[in-house]
C-alpha cells in the first residue's frame, strides 16, 4: 500500500516489552490530533527492505483514548514482513502511523446492554486493554466479562493490569464490575481453564465459571483474534439468538479477526 505523507505521522516508539520469545508490546509518540475510539486500529508503516518503501499494518490500539502515547501488542509473524522487521526496532526508532483509524469493534454499536463480553484469542486483547480503559465503558454496564484465551501461560499479558484496577485510583470504585477467565489451551494453569473457548462456550461451562449466563436482553459480546475461533464463535452464539451489530442497526455481537 503507497501511502502519502499527508497521510501519516511520524513517530518515535518509546518503550518495548517483550512478554516472550515472540510476544511483546511497544509504545509509540502520539501526535497530538491523532483520534480514536476504544476498540479501533491504527495502521503503522515500517521501512521495508527495499529502498523507500514502506510496509503497513493493522494493529489494534491497546492504550487507552487519553493516553499520551499509544500502545500495540505483537506477535512475531513466522516470515512476516511486517512483525520480522518491528520486532527489531527499538526505543528512539521512527515508526508511522496513518492520521486516520479504523474499525467497529466499538462499544458504540450497541444500545441498551448491561454485560458487556470481551472474549479474546492471543494479541487480540489488545482492543479490550483500551475499552476497558474507558471510564465509559465501566459507567455504561453492569458487568465487564474479560475472557483471554493463550496457548501457554506466559503469553497471559497484561494479567497484573487486569487484576489492578481494584488498586488503581482511577478504577476501583468500579472494579467490582469485572470478571475475568483465563484460558491456557496448551498446559494446565492453576486458576485457568484449559478448553478452547468455543468448546466452553457451546457447552455453557464459561458462562458456569464466570457465574454469568448469556442473556439476549442483557448481554453484548465483542469477539476479537483468530478468524477461526472469531466466526466459530459467532455461529455459535448466532444460533442461541445473538444478532450482528450493523450501521443504524445495533444488535448484540461486534466482531474484528485479527489477521
Ligand atoms: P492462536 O493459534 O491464535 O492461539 C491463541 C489461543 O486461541 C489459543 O488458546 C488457541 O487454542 C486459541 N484458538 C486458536 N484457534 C481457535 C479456534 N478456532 N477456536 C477457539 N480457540 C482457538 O495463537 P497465537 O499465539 O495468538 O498466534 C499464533 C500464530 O497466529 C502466530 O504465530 C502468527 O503466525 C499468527 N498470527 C498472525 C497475526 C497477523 O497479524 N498476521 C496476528 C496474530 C497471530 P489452541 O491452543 O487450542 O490452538
Amino acid at each position: 500500500m503507497n501511502t502519502s505523507a499527508d497521510k501519516y505521522t511520524i513517530e518515535t516508539i518509546t518503550h518495548v516489552r517483550p512478554w516472550t520469545e515472540s510476544l511483546f508490546s511497544f509504545r509509540t509518540t502520539r501526535d497530538r490530533g491523532y483520534r480514536f475510539v476504544p476498540g479501533q486500529f491504527a495502521r503503522l508503516g515500517v521501512e521495508a527492505a527495499a529502498p523507500d518503501s514502506i510496509v503497513w499494518r493493522a494493529y489494534s490500539i491497546a492504550s487507552a483514548a487519553h493516553d499520551e502515547h499509544l500502545e500495540f501488542f505483537s506477535v512475531v509473524v513466522p516470515g512476516g514482513a511486517f512483525t520480522s522487521r518491528l520486532s527489531k526496532l527499538k526505543e528512539g526508532d521512527p515508526i508511522l502511523v496513518e492520521r486516520k483509524s479504523y474499525g467497529f469493534l466499538t462499544t458504540d454499536r450497541f444500545e441498551a446492554g448491561k454485560d458487556l463480553w470481551m472474549l479474546a484469542t492471543g494479541t487480540g486483547l489488545a482492543p479490550f486493554l483500551s475499552i476497558l480503559h474507558d471510564f465509559a465503558t465501566w459507567e455504561n454496564y453492569d458487568n465487564l466479562i474479560l475472557v483471554q484465551s493463550v496457548r501457554r501461560a506466559p503469553e497471559l499479558a497484561y494479567e497484573e493490569i487486569i487484576r489492578g484496577f481494584d488498586k488503581s485510583e482511577y478504577y476501583k470504585e468500579f472494579a467490582h464490575k469485572l470478571r475475568y477467565a483465563r484460558i491456557v489451551t496448551r498446559e494446565p494453569t492453576p486458576g485457568a481453564l484449559q478448553d478452547r473457548v468455543t468448546k466452553l462456550l457451546a457447552s455453557g461451562v464459561l458462562e458456569k465459571n464466570l457465574g454469568l449466563n448469556l442473556d439476549l436482553d442483557r448481554s453484548r459480546i465483542m469477539l476479537c483474534g483468530n478468524p477461526e475461533m472469531v466466526e466459530d464463535s459467532r455461529k455459535i452464539l448466532i444460533a442461541r439468538g445473538f444478532r450482528i451489530s450493523r450501521r443504524g442497526d445495533p444488535g448484540h455481537l461486534a466482531v474484528e479477526n485479527y489477521w
